[in-house]
């Protein structure tokens, strides 16, 4: 049965606990009937803004995409699901057209994607006439605007279904923001109560970077090398440059294709696939690569030659990350290439050249801009970036590093000179601090010193650079012969412990940065095991690897071990169909993996620390939760309070039963929608084989009851041998 409210939808069908922003707006403006406009960046999640009421809605929701790529992806993906979606386009062959106009005509579909072309044909309009059409979504919206950078005249005919089917409300979306093109979307659409929904185009969880272009192959290099295993692009301006590059790359054994309009059509096609499918890892692609790569897992962008536009680079950038984990973006450049693209634009002609040189200037300006990027980002888009420090780009970052305190190091590096004899040079100090034991160490007994080894937490690099920072500074100075001597400055600093401020130079480079974040709290080696597990799957049923689970799922499986369908339910991205239809395959996988390397899965309250239930002195959750059910907060207070689905209260109050505490009112319990009968079965089951685990139950039981029925009559099972193995008075009837 499908729940009837977006939050119960969101979290029975999506597996996600929470809207992401304005998304609860826009479906309860829809929901409404209200033609509604929404503007949002790549990965803001519109998809779910028409996908939830179309499940709401009684009648079918039609969905108009340009990308018949993306139709099919997201047909594939809502099948996973278990929402009833199709698609019809000029890829498939007349039988499954047919079949798929069958499915519509019975009232089987939900959901029906259709290009522009196909919605206009009168065969699509006669069938649409004969059912109830509740919501006409225009994806990619932008495509009407002449002003928009991917004009589909098509897109101008599409009122015509307006008019047809006045009782559909109309939903158009787009990621991209001019006030001029959204304008144009709603006068051409005819939008009369036109409500607009923008979201902020701050990507947060985009690294942005630009470099001098100084050796772009081997920078490129640099920067792939911390991308082991994981997906990117990397854009070139040329065709040439492109296929230099891939060849390159495929040498040096990175897994690497290209792609560009002049590829053949089946080749091209191919190299797309094998990236969407994880097959290859990088595709080095000309701007012709991007529009409908639905591909959430992109961890990087590379721009080897400058974009066109702040547009096209904010696009191309926006195609990274789409799952919300961190994601990195670097875009090398130099004076050379703007003037070479100045060169292109000078053989253009009237506005257009004009145009192209405003690209081209705001650009510049951009990358050569010391401030936070992203306020000249955000600022072309309308939007004012107020933030003291992003902490997600190179600026910033570099901000940052102006803020420490450096007055430790220092006083070693000052004493560490001092006791030496001020006779050596910062090499040979930092060499004493690490406790190095190099010939020359041993020669002048540095051994000894009592600054020897005490300077291990930071690297070698890092203490030179300290010693840069000292000689700037005027603590120290260099003799002619090379050798390092505290000025009065330095040993007045050091006799009154002053302060001093400085850089910390970062060992490691922003995108380590990232790869701890994303690494960090992870098992990775699980997580590998996870990931080609997924593959076979995918591979089996022909579908990208994204559309079983994503990056961030698997992540979160490795990070919280679950080995019960119980736990494995509240993991982000689990829907009860995943759960259903993988959930077995990827619990055997832990189990096994726990078993092998005897790791305890933490409880389910420890899983999350968002939800800071493992704050040092506060109670596990599900302790609190019993405690406050036992208090008369009812089931669905808790879900509210909490945030949480009705699973995960059922889960707590579990745990809270195997721990050994009892539950007062069995009353306010989640009933059982089961005959008494197959209640009866399934707590025999219980009796026999336990409460702690519930996959033996429903293998017994041959997958006939699924697990939220299970974890139900769990509960009163417990309950139940709390009072002495009779059935408790709160049992349903
Ligand atoms: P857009 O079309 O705006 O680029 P999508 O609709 O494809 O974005 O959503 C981007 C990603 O975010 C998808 O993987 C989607 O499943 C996920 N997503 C959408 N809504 C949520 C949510 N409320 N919580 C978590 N993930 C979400
Ligand atoms: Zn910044």
């Amino acid at each position: 049965m499908m729940p009837s409210h977006p939050e119960a939808i969101l979290r029975a069908v999506f597996g996600y606990e929470q809207f992401k922003p304005l998304q609860r707006e826009v479906i309860q403006n829809v929901l409404k009937k209200r033609d509604t406009l929404v503007i949002m960046p790549t990965g803001g999640g519109k998809s779910l803004c028409y996908q939830i009421p179309a499940l709401i809605f009684p009648g079918l929701t039609v969905v108009v995409s340009p990308l018949i790529a993306l139709m099919k992806d997201q047909v594939e993906q809502l099948r996973q699901i278990g929402i009833p979606a199709v698609f019809l386009n000029s890829s498939l062959s007349p039988h499954e057209y047919q079949e798929n106009m069958a499915q519509v005509r019975n009232g089987e579909i939900k959901l029906l994607y259709v290009a522009p072309e196909t919605l206009l044909t009168p065969r699509l309009f006669n069938l649409l006439e004969s059912l109830p059409l509740d919501c006409l979504t225009i994806d990619e919206a932008h495509c009407i605007s002449e002003w928009g950078h991917d004009f589909r005249p098509e897109y101008r005919q599409l009122v015509a279904a307006r008019e047809r089917f006045p009782q559909a409300v109309c939903l158009a979306s787009t990621a991209t923001a001019t006030p001029r093109v959204r304008q144009d979307i709603k006068s051409t659409l005819r939008f009369e109560t036109s409500n607009e929904f923008i979201a902020s185009f701050n990507r947060s969880n985009l690294l942005i970077e630009v470099q001098p272009k100084t050796d772009p192959t081997v920078q490129t290099l640099r920067f792939l090398e911390r991308f082991q295993n994981q997906s990117g692009i990397v854009y070139c301006f040329a065709r040439k440059q492109v296929e230099e590059l891939a060849e390159n790359l495929s040498r040096l054994e990175f897994s690497a294709r290209p792609y560009h309009a002049g590829l053949e059509d089946k080749e091209r096609k191919a190299n797309q696939e094998a990236f969407l499918h994880d097959d290859i890892q990088i595709v080095v692609a000309t701007i012709a690569f991007g529009m409908g790569i639905n591909k959430p897992n992109v961890r990087f962008v590379l721009h080897f030659d400058l974009p066109k536009s702040i547009e096209s680079y904010y696009q191309e950038i926006g195609r990274a990350g789409r799952d919300g984990l961190p994601a990195q973006c670097l875009l090398l450049y130099n004076y050379g290439d703007a003037k070479k693209l100045q060169y292109f634009i000078d053989q253009k002609e009237g506005t257009e050249r004009q145009v192209a040189f405003e690209h081209l200037k705001a650009l510049r300006k951009y990358a050569e801009s010391d401030v936070c990027r992203r306020v000249p980002l955000l600022a072309y888009f309308g939007e004012r970036y107020i933030t003291h420090n992003c902490g997600m780009c190179d600026n910033c970052l570099a901000e940052e590093k102006k803020q420490v305190e450096i007055t430790i190091q220092a006083q070693k590096f000052l004493s560490c000179a001092l006791r030496s004899g001020e006779k050596f040079g910062a090499g040979h100090i930092a060499d004493i601090l690490l406790g190095a034991e190099n010939p020359k160490i041993l020669k002048f007994d540095h051994q000894n010193l009592s600054t020897y080894s005490i300077g291990k937490d930071l690297s070698r690099k890092q203490w030179l650079h300290i010693g840069d920072q000292l000689l700037q500074k005027g603590y120290l100075e260099r003799t002619e012969h090379g050798s390092l001597r505290l000025t009065p400055e330095a040993r007045q600093a050091l006799k009154e412990r002053q302060p001093i401020l400085g850089v910390l130079l970062e060992e490691r480079q922003p995108a380590t940065l990232i790869g701890r974040q994303i690494t960090g709290a992870y098992d990775e080696q699980l997580f590998e095991i996870l990931r080609s597990r997924r593959k076979q799957l995918a591979d089996d049923a022909r579908l990208p690897p994204y559309v079983i689970f994503s990056d961030r799922t698997l992540i979160e499986m490795a990070t919280a071990y679950p080995t019960t369908p119980q736990r494995l339910r509240s993991i982000f991205g689990m829907s009860e169909h995943k759960l259903k239809r993988y959930g077995q395959i990827f619990l055997e996988v832990m189990q096994a993996y726990c078993q092998e390397h005897q790791i305890e899965p933490p409880l389910p309250s420890l899983e999350k620390t968002k939800n800071a239930a493992t704050t040092p002195g506060k109670k596990p959750r599900f302790i609190e939760v019993g405690e406050r059910y036992n208090r008369g907060l009812s089931v669905e207070k808790i879900m509210l309070e909490y945030n949480v689905r009705r699973e995960t209260v059922i889960n707590h109050l579990t745990l809270y039963l195997l721990e050994g505490n009892s539950l007062t009112n069995t009353d306010g319990l989640p009933k059982s929608t089961l005959s008494l009968h197959h209640q009866e079965n399934v707590l025999a089951e219980f009796k026999r084989h336990g409460a702690k685990y519930l996959n033996p139950i429903f293998d017994a039981l041959q997958g006939t009851i699924d697990y939220s029925e299970l974890s139900i009559i769990c509960l009163y099972f417990l309950v139940g041998s709390q009072a002495e193995d009779t059935l408790p008075d709160g049992f349903p009837p």
